[in-house]
């Protein structure tokens, strides 16, 4: 058995959904923005790349819109429910996420509205070091660079499936998921609840 239970858990792609990479709402806001239906035309995180779009059209998009993406975005479906079984359990919940920490009183804020519980929320580009230093034996992500310096510190990682992460090849410590069913159930089965 494992004592403590300390969990890290990414907030974008996995906490908020876009489970669709041409029906979420990053997609039809910059469609939006742009004021055309565009398509995506790489499977990459980088939104210049994955749109061959220009630094300025981006940086103005976002601008525009990232307030009110964050603020508006859907919960996953089964996100809160499983942090709630898990907060009962008396599991440490650490929310790490690269949002700018200027979107911290707008990100609680989200937690709030949709009743997601959780220990702490910290704004960290660099997860890995974090987790170490906060004793995290799990971490719940969907960027693949974050997942590989993760694992290479030896935490146990549960990738949520996107467009973008395809390219991380199974490995010791990486598990790959569709949605916060399967979160649960692999989280249940890893403390042995
Ligand atoms: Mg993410």
């Amino acid at each position: 058995m494992i004592d403590q239970k300390i969990i890290g858990v990414d907030i974008d792609g996995v906490l908020t959904d876009e489970s669709h990479p041409n029906d979420n709402i990053w997609h039809d806001r910059l469609c939006q923005y742009l004021g055309k239906k565009i398509e995506r035309a790489r499977d990459v995180y980088n939104f210049m790349e994955a749109y061959n779009l220009s630094s300025d059209v981006i940086d103005g998009f976002l601008e525009e819109h990232l307030e009110n993406i964050y603020s508006q975005v859907n919960p996953a479906p089964g996100a809160k429910e499983t942090l709630l079984q898990l907060a009962r359990k008396d599991f440490k919940i650490y929310l790490i996420t690269a949002r700018n920490s200027r979107y911290h009183s707008l990100t609680e804020g989200w937690l709030k509205k949709h009743q997601i519980p959780y220990t702490t929320l910290i704004h960290e580009d660099s997860k890995a070091p974090l987790a170490v230093e906060k004793n995290i034996q799990l971490f719940v992500e969907d960027h693949a660079e974050t997942a590989r310096e993760l694992l290479a510190n030896n935490i146990q990682v549960i990738l949520v499936n996107k467009y973008h992460n395809r390219y991380l090849k199974a490995q010791n410590n990486l598990v790959r998921v569709n949605n916060w069913e399967e979160i649960r159930d692999y989280i249940f089965k890893y403390f042995q609840l």
